[in-house]
């Protein structure tokens, strides 16, 4: 809250290459770390009128979107200061006046902790997706299917509106494998996901439950609506032959439809409906929808 060593702290920072934004007291600090885009590493005073430096950082931890990595650049210099100022979950303690090597040098570590943790996130959003989507297709997998299709079954019980459920599977896929070999069995399952996916609405979800079998879920849908975008999956799947190197794949699927309306409860006596569905389908020729 200084303005004379505020000013010199912010020279030396451009100096070090740094893109500084500067506040003049702890609120307007908590501001600006707390937006999104803030800056990721904070130098406080501990003393500053309004709020003081440990009040920042607690509010920081508590509401920052990102982690901040905090340096508290103080005048106290007790031992007892410092545990409090690592009570309030500040990173680093400087005491000040500060020279410029050390600084630079516990910047530096900063970074290095920042740098771990963007690592970790990447890693952990990588991992969350190959955890919940099928590799070859994009779409979700079984267990995402299954857990989204709970959620919305939850959601319908409050709301009192009705969900849909498709399977979908693809026809004499065993033929198809047979004919291409099973990079265009691949082929093939990939160009339907595709277009499944794009004849769907965007609230709409769909994951791979099976080898060549799909699930869709379908919110806010009747039995009358689901047959309609059944239809219209059905359909948009015979028009487009997969090209597969020279060849043109036809390929067809079977939908069984099961609402929430007729089968009473769970997500899996919804599934089992849709699965008896898709039975009669293929067993009445294939390439239809029923239920
Ligand atoms: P139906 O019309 O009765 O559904 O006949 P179908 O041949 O499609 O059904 P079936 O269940 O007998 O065969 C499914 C085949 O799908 C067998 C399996 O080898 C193949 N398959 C399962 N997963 C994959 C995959 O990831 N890639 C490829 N290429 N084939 C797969
Ligand atoms: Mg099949
Ligand atoms: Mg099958």
């Amino acid at each position: 809250d200084e303005l004379v060593s505020r000013r010199l702290l912010q020279s030396k920072l451009v100096g070090l290459g740094y893109e500084v934004v500067v506040a003049s007291n702890g609120i307007e600090a908590q501001a600006i770390l707390l937006s999104d885009d803030g800056p990721r590493l904070a130098i406080l005073d501990w003393m500053m009128p309004g709020a003081d430096g440990l009040a920042v950082c607690r509010a920081i931890r508590e509401q920052a979107p990102a982690y901040v990595y905090v340096i508290v650049l103080t005048s106290k210099d007790r031992k007892e200061d410092l545990v409090a100022a690592f009570d309030a979950q500040v990173d680093d303690f400087i005491t000040k006046p500060f020279e410029l090597p050390e600084l630079r040098a516990r910047l530096r570590s900063g970074e290095r902790v920042l740098k771990l943790q963007a690592t970790l996130l990447e890693a952990t959003s990588l991992l969350q997706h190959q955890a919940t989507h099928d590799s070859l297709t994009g779409l979700w997998n079984r267990g995402m299917a299954y857990e989204h299709l709970s959620q919305e079954l939850k959601r319908a019980v409050r709301t009192g509106e009705p969900v849909s459920v498709l399977l979908a599977d693809l026809d004499r896929f065993k033929h198809i494998n047979d004919d291409h070999g099973h990079a265009g069995g691949d082929r093939v399952l990939q160009e339907a996901s595709a277009r499944m996916r794009s004849a769907l609405r965007d609230h709409d979800g769909i994951g791979r439950y099976g080898g060549e079998e799909f699930v869709v879920i379908l919110p806010q849908t009747t039995r009358d609506m689901a047959r309609v975008i059944a239809e219209r999956l059905r359909v948009s799947v015979q028009e487009h032959h997969v090209a597969f190197g020279s060849d043109s794949i036809a390929v067809t699927i079977s939908i069984g439809l099961s609402c929430s309306t007729d089968v009473a409860g769970s997500a899996d006596a919804l599934i089992a409906a849709a699965d008896a569905a898709l039975y009669r389908a293929k067993d009445s020729g294939r390439n239809r929808v029923e239920g």
